[in-house]
């Protein structure tokens, strides 16, 4: 039975790292830590600093650094991240990633997994995407729950995310490549970098994503 691992996935919007992290996590034992859950959390409890989030989320836009670092550092400082954590949306930007070796310096990432599915392939992906606004669960429109737009896990409400507009996507693709994309040489230079297909069956690829992890952490 595996047991924790401290791990950061990367990938461009709707190569299914949401997906593949709460498979993982549940793999690893370890909670599954996406910032975009934390702050439609914040923007569902109607918080001051939710409704911030939500216009620039909507507009496709990347809230602060130095907001999303003291996020995640509280976060990773939960009990139940001491046996390690699949971190999904952070870090973000090479200011990020500096943070978070900052944050993890006792105890640092161990593999950092890119995702790669090809940009012309992921717009397709995320206008079918539909999720649980209660717990996340991700769908899809030919993948959708049981029945009737009703979470399998939950019970919630399944809807589309209000930033899933084809204008919002194409501007959160255009900063991932310029903001998010620096990661992967800043994490091959430390040698902690391992690339997986993420073009195949949800099946497949967790495969792949579970031998390159196992291979890459000593047990
Ligand atoms: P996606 O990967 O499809 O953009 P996420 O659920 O990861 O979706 O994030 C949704 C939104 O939350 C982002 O577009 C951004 O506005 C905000 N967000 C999430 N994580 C971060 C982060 N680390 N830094 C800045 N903004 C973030």
């Amino acid at each position: 039975m595996p047991t924790g691992v401290r791990l950061v996935m990367l990938g461009r919007q709707g190569a299914g790292k949401g997906t593949q992290a709460a498979r993982l996590a549940e793999h690893y034992g370890v909670p599954h830590i996406s910032t975009g859950d934390m702050l439609r959390a914040a923007v569902a409890a109607g918080t001051e600093f939710g409704l911030r989030a939500k216009a620039v989320m909507d507009a496709g836009g990347l809230v602060s650094d130095e907001i999303m670092v003291g996020i995640v550092d509280e976060r990773l400082h939960e009990a139940d991240a001491a046996t390690g954590y699949i971190l999904d949306g952070f870090p973000r930007t090479l200011a990020q990633g500096r943070a978070l070796a900052g944050i993890t310096e006792s105890r640092p990432i161990e593999v950092v997994v890119n995702l790669e599915v090809p940009e012309e392939q992921v717009i397709g992906r995320i206008t079918n995407r539909r999720v649980c606004k209660s717990c996340g669960a991700i769908y899809s429109v030919s993948a959708p729950p049981a029945s009737d737009w009703t979470c399998d896990r939950c019970g919630g409400e399944v809807v589309q995310r209000d930033d899933d507009t084809e204008e919002a996507v194409r501007k959160r693709l255009d900063l991932y490549a310029a903001e998010t994309l620096p990661l992967v040489p800043f994490y091959a230079e430390q040698d902690l970098l391992a690339e997986v297909d993420g073009v195949g069956s949800p099946d497949d690829v967790f495969a792949q994503l579970v031998s390159v992890i196992d291979a890459r952490v000593a047990r």
